[in-house]
């Protein structure tokens, strides 16, 4: 990740850390801290968790990040859901199902604050059960990919 998102990041409160201390060994007593920037989940499978993708990889401008407000983040990791529903990659979190426009159950993009700092993508019906199916699991716990470089149209909607 660069530097300039992760910094953004820290600068919006959204770095996740991990302090473990290496209590096995008291002479070589080591702290570990582990910092980690939000991630994006396309389902809830061990290989569905990403890297927050970068919108500079996505045709943003270079200096974008100076301007970008959490609000316009949200936004642009929902187009980036939204490329990914439409290539049929996306699963509710819930339930597992793959999600689409054209089913008559529409979905969202949440962000997860709570110790997790995820945005991920669920019916609106199965919002309801999101807690239980976090609960128990550790963000750190987590393997994550390079993200996908999805279609994301991101001039289409935009109307200037
Ligand atoms: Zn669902």
């Amino acid at each position: 990740m660069r530097q300039e998102l992760l910094a953004w990041f820290a600068q919006e409160g959204l770095l996740l850390q991990n302090i473990t201390t290496g209590s096995e060994d008291p002479e070589h007593d080591e702290v570990k801290v582990i910092v980690r920037a939000p991630i994006v989940a396309l389902g809830h499978g061990r290989e569905d968790f990403r890297e927050c993708p970068d919108p500079v990889a996505f045709g943003y401008p270079e200096s974008c990040l100076e301007l970008m407000t959490l609000d316009d983040f949200h936004w642009f990791i929902l187009r980036w859901f939204e490329g990914a529903v439409a290539a049929g990659r996306a699963r509710c979190f819930v339930c597992n199902k793959v999600l689409d426009n054209t089913s008559g159950h529409p979905w969202d993009a949440v962000f997860v604050s709570a110790d997790w700092h995820c945005w991920l993508v669920v019916h609106f019906d199965c919002k309801r059960y999101l807690g239980r199916d976090l609960k128990g699991r550790n963000p750190f716990e987590v393997e994550l990919r390079e993200p996908e470089m999805f279609d994301l149209r991101l001039t289409e909607s935009e109307g200037q």
